[in-house]
Parts: C-alpha cells; structure tokens; sequence
C-alpha cells in the first residue's frame, strides 16, 4: 500500500482544552489521500468495513477530481464494546484485488488499534481530570494544602509555596512538622474531626482564615484539606472600624456628662413645672442611656485591642456574689428569682481579670433578668469542665429564635423578636462578653429554645498560661 491511516472519531474524544491527535498517517501517499478521511469515518462507522479494488466502482465515495485520488482502498472500523472509536484504512496507487487474508489481516490490525484506542480512551478522561483539577488548583489564589492520614503533604498548590513556604515538588512526602513552621497551621492541620478555622498570620504580617476538614471518600477518611484565605484587608478594616468607634466614643463622653450636669441642675435654678420636671428626667433618661452605650464601646474598644489583662487570683464564689448583689435589686423589681448553684468542688481560685469576669458575668445575668418576663426565674451555676471553670446563667425567659442564634455574640446584633425588642439595648452586652471570654483564652456559647428559656455559657480557663 502507498498509505495507510487511522483517523478517531471526535465522540470519543475527552472535552478538553487539551490538544488531542486524531489523525495518523504512514506510507509515501499517507497526506495525499488525507482529505478522504472525513468520507471514509462516516461510511464505516454504518458498514463496519469497505472493500473497494476499483475506487470509482460501485460509487461509494464521493470523488473530487480536482483531488489526487487513490485506485483502491480498504478500510476497517475501530469498534470495542459497542463504541466506535474510528477507522483504519489503506490506499494503494494502482489498482489492487484484495484477497480475503488482505481483509483479514487488516481486520486483525484494526482489532488491536481498537483495543489501544479503548486503553487509551480510559486514560485520558483519567488523565484530563486530573490535569483539569490541577490547572484549576494551580491557578486559584488561595492556598490550598491536602495532608494524608499520617500527615504527610500529598498537595499543595503554587500559591501555598508563596504564602506557607511548603512546595509539595520540594516535600512530597514529608510529614508536615518538617515543612511547615506555624504553629496554628500544623494544630489545624493534624487536628482530627469536622471543620475548624483558625486566623493565622504569616511572615510579611499577612492575616489568612485557614479552614481544615477531613477528607472522606467512601466513607473512609483518607486525609485533610485545607484552605487559606486572605483576610488582611478585612482584619484592617475592622480595626479602622474600632478606631473610629472608640475615636467618636471618646469624644461624646465629656459632652455628655456636661448636659447631664446641666439638666440635672435646671431645677436648682429656679421652681420647674410637673411638666417640666417630666421633660427634664426624659432629658437625663436619654443622656443616660447614651452613656451607657458610650461606655460600652470604650470597654469593648479596651478588651479588643488587647490592653493587659490584671491577672489576679480570683474565686468564682466571689465574682457570683457580687453580681447577685448588684442585680438583686433589678430582679425583685420584676418579681424575678434569682439563685445561684456552686458546684461543691470549685477550685480555690482561678486567674482571671476581676474586673473583666465581673463585668462578663453581670452582662448575662442583667440580660437573663431583662429577656424574662415577672415571675421568672434565673439561676447561675458555676462548675468545672477540665482545666476550665463554666459560669452558667440559665432562665426560663423569651428564649431565642434558631435564626438569631448564630449571630448573638456579634457586635450590635439584636434579636428580632417583638418582645425581645421591646427592651432597651445596644446589642454589644454579648459581644463584650465574648471579648472578655476569649482575652481569657475561654469561650461563650448559648443553648436556647423560643418561648421556654435560654442559658448562656462563659467558660475560662482556670490558670493562665505563663508568658
Ligand atoms: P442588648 O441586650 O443590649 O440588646 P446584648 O448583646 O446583651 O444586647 O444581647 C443581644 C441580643 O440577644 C438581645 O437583643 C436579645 O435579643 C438577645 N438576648 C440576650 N440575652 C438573652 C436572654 N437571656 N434571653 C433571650 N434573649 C437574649
């Protein structure tokens, strides 16, 4: 034969941006008779093979005489499983009888291609997912790293090489205490069980949000993802923010205190009228209330940027009590029975801020008298958890709707139920709260149910780490 061809059919090609072959040619004449390929796909593809010793007769193909054609031709279709992966066919110049061993023998041929071009099919959709998913890792901003159960690193994008320094090309393999040198990203990494987060700051001073969760596959757990997330702008942002509020805080108090000052002292100056009398103490009801509000975004100003804590030696006993004291007074008003539970073996003391835990646990149980209605009842219990101590402020109030849950601690959320807005408030109480818990290394969370009640939980650690 002067040539011989074999040509893929594109089905059977992977949908890929990758450039795939598909025509293949030997022989002398093997790109001569190549404009025939498109014609001779589509005839086998129906006839499973076609034999033609005179090329013009029957009048199979559609011949251009512009074109060189060939005087005969045999082709044979690729055919695996019921797919057809193409045609093989050859051409000769002068005219050729094909005898039976000629088909068998290209019949045979084309046996084997079709079983090439099976393997190779198999392979390649394998082979451009994978290629797919890597381009798309190696192009996304975020690092992204993936650890094997026994924590060695199996990916890391080129993105991870820039932010965390770890080239999988370079530790393939290596478990990741030799790779990686932050500290919060290892624990994150290794750690076991659902998602967790963690803000990690990097060399240059470049704040990311690492999210890790384990990878299951079948039901298996095969590993971790994890991922980083840039978040400097934000975290400038936010502190911008808090500057501005403790700027503007600052300012009103002195202002504040003056129009308290005077209004208080209109009626030394001179006999005021029931009505103005009325007017006034709406005046200073007002002032007040801003005042409050001032205070406590300073104090949530302070605990946020981390003014030092005065660690003292501290007895949960102590903090109770006086807080029980100071609301005692607000609960009876409303005909509230507060009590308090102390687990009998509470440490004698736990390392805290005082002033902080004070004001952490007054916030709950100032919030539990206010969100239950008269003849209510709220109850504060103190116990152990491991090396934490867990003050527990639980009240058979208006409860909290799932919706609002997630949001509680954040700063100026307030719920949005009726009864709950009928109170007056800011909605930072519960974010100084967190602030307090977590300057302490502790944590907040609440339980709670609409319409039966809620409890609030401030948990901090009962010695504080030596620095
Ligand atoms: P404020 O009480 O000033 O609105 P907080 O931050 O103390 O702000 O509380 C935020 C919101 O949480 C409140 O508006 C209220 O909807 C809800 N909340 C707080 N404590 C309770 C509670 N014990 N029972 C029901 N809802 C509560």
């Amino acid at each position: 034969a002067s040539a011989a061809r074999l040509v893929l059919s594109p089905a059977v090609l992977p949908k890929t941006f990758l450039e795939l072959p598909t025509r293949f040619g030997l022989g002398p004449a093997r790109d001569k008779y190549a404009h025939l390929d498109d014609q001779i796909l589509r005839q086998v593809q129906g006839q499973e093979r076609l034999v033609l010793s005179n090329i013009a007769r029957p009048r199979i193909l559609d011949l251009d005489a512009n074109l060189p054609q060939p005087a005969s031709l045999l082709a044979v279709a690729l055919r695996r499983e019921n797919r057809y992966y193409g045609a093989m066919w050859i051409a000769y110049d002068q005219p050729h009888v094909f005898t039976e061993s000629d088909v068998r023998f290209v019949t045979t041929l084309a046996g084997q291609a079709a079983l090439a071009a099976a393997n190779a099919h198999l392979f390649l959709n394998v082979e451009v997912a994978r290629r797919q998913l890597e381009a798309i890792l190696n192009s996304t901003p975020d690092p992204v790293l993936v650890i094997d159960p026994q924590n060695r690193l199996i990916l890391a994008n080129p993105a991870a090489a820039r932010v965390a320094g770890v080239n999988i090309a370079r530790g393939g393999g290596q478990t990741i205490e030799k790779l990686i040198q932050q500290k919060a990203l290892l624990e994150l990494l290794s750690a076991s069980g659902e998602k967790q987060s963690a803000e990690i700051v990097f060399d240059g001073g470049r704040t990311y949000l690492a999210t890790a969760s384990s990878v299951v596959a079948e039901g298996r757990p095969v590993g971790r993802v994890c991922i980083l997330r840039d978040v400097t702008h934000f975290k400038e942002l936010d502190s911008l923010k808090s500057e501005f509020v403790a700027t503007v805080s600052h300012d009103l108090r002195s202002p504040l205190t003056l129009m308290r000052g005077y209004a208080t002292m209109l009626e030394m100056v001179g006999e005021l009228n029931d009505q103005q009398q009325g007017y006034v103490r709406k005046i200073v009801s007002g002032v007040e209330n801003m005042s409050r509000l001032v205070n406590n975004l300073l104090d949530l100003g302070r605990i946020e940027i981390g003014v030092g804590l005065q660690l003292d030696k501290v007895t949960a006993q102590d903090i109770i009590e006086r807080v029980a004291g100071a609301l005692q007074l607000q609960a009876s008003q409303k005909n509230v029975s507060l009590s308090v539970e102390l687990q009998r073996d509470l440490p004698a003391f736990i390392e805290a801020d005082q002033a902080l835990l004070h004001q952490g646990v007054y916030n709950l149980v100032e919030n539990a008298i206010k969100y239950t209605p008269n003849g209510g009842q709220v109850t504060v219990r103190v116990q152990t958890a491991a090396d934490n101590i867990v003050f527990e402020v639980r009240d058979n109030g208006i409860g909290i709707a799932p919706s609002d849950l997630p949001h509680m601690f954040e700063k100026f959320y307030r719920g949005k139920q009726r009864d709950a807005r009928a109170q007056h408030g800011s909605g930072l109480g519960l974010a100084i709260v967190r602030s307090i818990a977590e300057r302490h290394g502790g944590k907040v969370w609440v339980e709670s149910e609409l319409g039966k009640g809620s409890a609030f939980f401030l948990q901090t650690p009962i010695s504080q780490p030596r620095t």
